[in-house]
C-alpha cells in the first residue's frame, strides 16, 4: 500500500511538472533556398535549444520554388511569422507589403556572375551577345544589374537562358555566364580543376545586404517580444555556427541536407558565409537604414522601381527605438492629432519649466525619444504645482501625467505604464539622529512628505503610526527638518541628495532606506486604452543603457547647475577685479612694468588654476551624483561623516568575528577608543573643525589597519576596533602604537592657522568564547574608564577576570 502511494505521488509530481512547464510558443520560419549552410544559424538555434530557451518552438519551412515569390505576401498576411530573403526584399515593401527587417545576415550580396577562363570572357567588353543563366529573381537583383549597367552592358546585349542551377552547364558550355552564390559555385569549379572569372558587384561598389530575416508590421505591433526573442535566438544560433563550424557542418550534413552536399562543400560554404556575415562589421546581423535607402535608390536609378517607399516601421534596430503601431493605434493617433502631458513644474533636475515656460529637465530627454517615434506631437500643459498637475490629469485637461507613481487613488482616473525611473525612497533626518532600518520606530514622529507625491500613500499604508505632514516643496521640508519642526523627511534619494550636498551639507543626512522604491512611469488617462498600449510600447522600447545615459553623468548636472553657475560668476568677478587692480597698478607704476608683467602672468596662472579647480568641482559633483545610488547601499552601514562603518554594521558583523574565533580557536580583541576632551575642541574651534578632526583622526588610524580589522564609529567621538587573530597582549601593543600616532600628528587647521593637539584614551579587552558583543564592549569600556581616570592619553586593558587590571 505505501508503495502504491509513493508511486502515485511520483506520478503526480511528474504529471504536474509537465503541466506547469512553460508552454512554448510555436512560430514558423520560411527559408529562401534549399537546405545548406546558408541557414545554419537557424538550424543551430533549434538544435542547441536557443529557441526553446526563449520560449519558442520553431517550424522551419523548406524552400519551395513555386511559393517563393509570394512569401513576402504570406508574411505580411501573417500566414508565416518569419522568413529569410535576398536583397530584393525592399521591393516588396515598396509594393505595400507591410514587412519589417529584423537583421541582415550578409553584409554584401553573395550573388556574382561566373565565366570559365576557357571562354575568354574576362571583361565586360566581351559580354556582348553572350548567353547568361540568371533566374528572374537574380536578374532583378540591383547589384548584378547595376554592375552590368555601370560597365555599359545593356540587357539587350545579353541572351538570357533559364537557370538550370547546375554548374556543369557552365563547364560544358551550355551557357557562357552564370549567376551563382560566391559561397557555393567556386567550390565545384575548383574541385573539377576548372579555372574561372568572377564578376562581383561588390568590386564595382555595389555592395548590398542580403539574407534578411523579416517579419510583418502586424507581428511587430502585436508580438514584439516574440520577434525580439526569435531574433535574439537566431543571432545566437549564427554566432554558435560560426564559432563551431566543424560541429555545425556535421549537423547540417546529417540532418539538413536535402541537396546531398558533401562535408567538404559545406565547409567551403561555411567559410564563405562567415566572411559575408562579418564583412565590415564585428556584429552579426547589423543593419543600417542608410544602406537600405541606398539600395532602394539604386533600384530607382536602374528603373526597376518607380514608387516611393515608407521607411517608418521598416527596420527593427535595437539601438534605434522604433514603435510598431497596430492599425487601431495608428487610426487613433490620426484622430487625436496631439497628446498633452502635465508635468511636475518644481522638480529639477528631473523636470520643470524655465523662465520662458519651456519644459526642461532630464525627463524631456525621454519625451524626445518618444516624440521621435510618434506621428503626433506631445505638448506640455503648464501648471503651477504638481498638485495642480494631478488635478488637471483627473479633469482630463491633460492626457498624460509625467513621471508618476501608481497609487490606488490615482488609478481611479489613470492607468500606468511600466516604470522607467526607479528611485530609492529614503528618510532624511538631522545628522545626529540614529540610522533606522525598522521604520516602526518612527511611530508618533512627525515626518514631512512633499505635497501630492505618492510617498505618503505608501507610508500611511505600511506605517500607519507615523505622523505624516505635507510640505510645499522638497527644500521646504528639508528646511523644517533642519530647524527641528519635523523629525524627518521622506523623499527620493536622487533628489534630496542634491540638497544634502549643498545647502544642508553637514546638517542633514540620509538615515534610512524604505523597502519600496519609488517607481515612476507615465500616468495615462484611463478612458483611452489605446494611448496606454502606445506608451507602454514606447517605455518598453527604452533600453537600460539609454536610461542610464540619461539619468547619470552630465545630463543631471546640466539641469542643476544653478549653484555652480553662481560660483562661476563669482569667481569670474573676483578674477575681473584682480585683473582690474593690476591694470590700474600697471598704469601707475610704469617703471615697474617688467615686474608687473610677471605678476600678471602669475595671476593668469592663478586664474587657470581657479578654472581648473572649478572644473574639478563640477566633475566631482558629477561623480558624486553618479555614485549616490551606490552610496545608498552603504549608507545604512556607513557613517556619513567619516565614511567608516557604523555601530549598525558592527552589531551585525561581530557575530561572524566571534564565530571565526570560536571555530579556528584564534584570539580576538577589541579596542574602545575615545578622543580626549573633545567637547573642548568643539567649544574652542567650532563644530566644523571638530568634524574635520574626526575625519583626520580616522584617516590616521586607517593607515595602520590590517585588511581584516574592523574599524567602526561607535558614536560621537568613540570608535571601536575589532582585531581578529590578536590576543590581549598584542592588542595593547597595537593600541599603544595608535595612541602614539595620534599624539604625534596634531591637526593643522588651514583657516585658523593653529595646530590642535589631539590625544586618545583606549580600553582594550579580549573576547571570551560565548560572550556577547555587549559584554565585550562593557569590558573595554571599564578599561577605557580607567584610562580616563588615569589622566587620559593612555591605554588600559582588562583581562578575563575583569577585575584584574594591568597597565
Ligand atoms: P573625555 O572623553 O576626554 O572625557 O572628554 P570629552 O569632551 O571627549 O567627553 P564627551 O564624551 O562627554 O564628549 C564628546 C563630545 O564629542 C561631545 C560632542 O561635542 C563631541 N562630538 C560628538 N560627535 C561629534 C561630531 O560628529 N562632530 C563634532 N564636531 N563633535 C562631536
Ligand atoms: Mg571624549
Ligand atoms: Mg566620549
Amino acid at each position: 500500500m505505501p508503495r502504491i502511494i509513493r508511486l502515485s505521488i511520483c506520478l503526480l509530481v511528474l504529471f504536474s511538472n509537465s503541466l506547469f512547464a512553460k508552454e512554448l510558443q510555436q512560430v514558423t520560419l520560411q527559408l529562401s533556398w534549399y537546405e545548406q549552410f546558408q541557414f545554419a544559424g537557424y538550424y543551430m538555434a533549434k538544435e542547441k535549444g536557443f529557441y526553446n530557451e526563449e520560449g519558442l518552438t520553431v517550424d522551419i519551412k523548406p524552400f519551395d520554388v513555386k511559393n517563393q515569390p509570394i512569401t513576402p505576401q504570406k508574411v505580411a498576411d501573417g500566414d508565416i511569422d518569419f522568413a529569410v530573403a535576398k536583397e530584393t526584399l525592399i521591393l516588396s515593401k515598396s509594393h505595400s507589403k507591410r514587412i519589417v527587417f529584423l537583421y541582415a545576415l550578409f553584409q554584401s550580396s553573395p550573388l556574382v556572375l561566373l565565366s570559365t577562363k576557357a571562354s575568354k570572357i574576362d571583361s565586360f567588353a566581351r559580354f556582348i551577345d553572350k548567353r547568361v543563366m540568371a533566374s528572374i529573381a537574380d536578374a532583378k537583383q540591383a547589384s548584378l544589374k547595376a554592375m552590368l549597367s555601370a560597365n555599359n552592358v545593356k540587357e539587350d546585349d545579353l541572351i538570357f537562358l533559364n537557370h538550370s542551377h547546375n554548374i556543369e552547364d557552365l563547364i560544358n558550355k551550355k551557357t557562357d555566364l552564370m549567376s551563382a552564390y560566391i559561397s557555393r559555385a567556386p567550390y565545384y569549379l575548383e574541385k573539377k580543376g576548372v579555372q574561372y572569372n568572377i564578376f562581383n558587384p561588390k568590386d564595382y561598389g555595389f555592395d548590398l545586404y542580403s539574407d534578411f530575416l523579416y517579419t510583418s508590421e502586424h507581428f511587430m505591433a502585436n508580438n514584439i517580444d516574440t520577434a525580439k526573442a526569435f531574433r535574439k535566438a537566431s543571432l545566437r544560433g549564427w554566432q554558435y555556427a560560426f564559432d563551431n563550424i566543424a560541429e555545425t557542418v556535421d549537423i547540417v550534413f546529417d540532418k539538413y541536407n536535402e541537396q546531398n552536399l558533401t562535408k567538404e562543400a559545406l565547409l567551403f560554404e561555411a567559410r564563405e558565409v562567415k566572411k559575408l556575415a562579418y564583412l565590415n562589421t564585428t556584429e552579426i546581423g547589423s543593419i543600417n537604414e542608410n544602406k537600405i535607402r541606398k539600395s532602394f535608390e539604386l533600384y530607382k536609378v536602374l528603373g526597376i522601381e518607380k514608387d516611393a517607399i515608407d521607411f517608418t516601421q521598416l527596420i527593427y534596430d535595437p539601438k534605434k527605438p522604433t514603435i510598431f503601431l497596430t492599425e487601431r493605434e495608428k487610426i487613433y493617433l490620426e484622430k487625436i492629432q496631439k497628446i498633452t502631458i502635465c508635468i511636475d513644474p518644481n522638480w529639477l533636475p528631473y523636470e520643470g519649466f524655465d523662465d520662458n515656460g519651456k519644459h526642461i529637465g532630464i525627463n524631456t530627454e525621454f519625451l524626445d525619444i518618444f516624440r521621435k517615434q510618434l506621428p503626433v506631437p506631445i505638448e506640455t500643459v503648464e501648471t503651477d504645482s504638481w498638485s495642480q498637475s494631478i488635478v488637471f490629469a483627473e479633469q482630463r485637461k491633460c492626457d498624460l501625467l509625467s513621471l508618476a507613481a501608481s497609487t490606488p487613488e490615482r488609478k481611479k482616473y489613470l492607468n500606468f505604464t511600466s516604470p522607467y525611473l526607479v528611485f530609492p525612497r529614503v528618510l532624511v533626518t538631522k545628522t545626529n539622529s540614529p540610522f533606522i532600518n525598522n521604520f516602526t520606530l518612527l511611530t508618533n514622529k512627525i515626518i514631512g512628505v512633499p505635497k501630492g507625491y505618492a510617498h505618503q500613500d505608501i507610508i500611511k499604508k505600511d506605517y500607519p503610526d507615523i505622523i505624516v505632514v505635507e510640505v510645499e516643496t522638497i527644500k521646504d521640508g528639508l528646511q523644517k527638518v533642519a530647524n527641528g519642526s519635523l523629525y524627518g523627511f521622506i523623499g527620493s534619494l536622487n533628489t534630496v541628495d542634491l540638497f544634502l550636498e549643498d545647502e544642508f551639507l553637514g546638517k542633514l543626512k540620509v538615515s534610512g532606506k524604505f523597502a519600496q522604491d519609488r517607481k515612476l512611469g507615465i500616468g495615462v488617462r484611463n478612458d483611452e486604452p489605446l494611448l496606454l498600449s502606445i506608451f507602454e510600447k514606447l517605455v518598453s522600447n527604452l533600453s537600460q543603457e539609454q536610461i542610464n545615459n540619461i539619468t547619470e553623468k552630465k545630463t543631471l548636472i546640466k539641469y542643476v547647475d544653478k549653484v555652480d553657475y553662481n560660483l562661476l560668476k563669482w569667481i569670474l568677478f573676483i578674477v575681473f577685479m584682480v585683473v582690474l587692480a593690476f591694470l590700474y597698478r600697471q598704469s601707475v607704476l610704469k617703471s615697474l612694468n617688467k615686474k608687473l608683467n610677471r605678476k600678471v602672468a602669475e595671476k593668469t596662472k592663478a586664474l587657470l588654476y581657479l578654472n581648473a579647480s572649478l572644473e574639478l568641482k563640477i566633475q566631482e559633483r558629477t561623480e558624486k551624483i553618479e555614485h549616490s545610488k551606490k552610496l545608498l547601499q552603504s549608507v545604512a552601514y556607513r557613517d556619513s561623516l567619516t565614511g567608516i562603518f557604523n555601530r549598525h554594521y558592527l552589531l551585525e558583523k561581530s557575530d561572524s568575528f566571534f564565530q571565526e574565533s570560536n571555530l579556528l580557536n584564534t584570539p580576538l580583541s577589541i579596542l574602545l577608543i575615545d578622543i580626549d576632551y573633545f567637547k573642548k575642541v568643539n567649544d574652542v574651534y567650532g563644530h566644523l573643525t571638530g568634524d574635520r578632526i574626526l575625519k583626520y583622526f580616522v584617516s590616521n588610524i586607517q593607515k595602520e589597519l590590517r585588511a581584516d580589522d574592523l574599524f567602526a564609529r561607535y558614536g560621537g567621538e568613540e570608535f571601536i576596533l575589532l582585531l581578529p587573530k590578536t590576543n590581549l597582549d598584542e592588542s595593547s601593543k597595537v593600541a599603544e602604537k595608535l595612541r602614539r600616532i595620534i599624539e604625534k600628528n596634531p591637526y593643522n587647521t588651514d583657516t585658523l592657522d593653529t595646530v590642535i593637539n589631539i590625544t586618545i584614551s583606549i580600553g582594550a579587552s579580549q573576547y571570551q568564547q560565548g560572550e556577547t558583543l555587549e559584554k565585550l564592549i562593557d569590558k573595554a569600556d571599564s578599561a577605557l574608564y580607567l584610562a580616563k581616570e588615569g589622566g587620559r592619553n593612555q591605554v588600559q586593558i582588562i583581562d578575563q577576570e575583569e577585575s584584574d587590571i594591568k597597565k
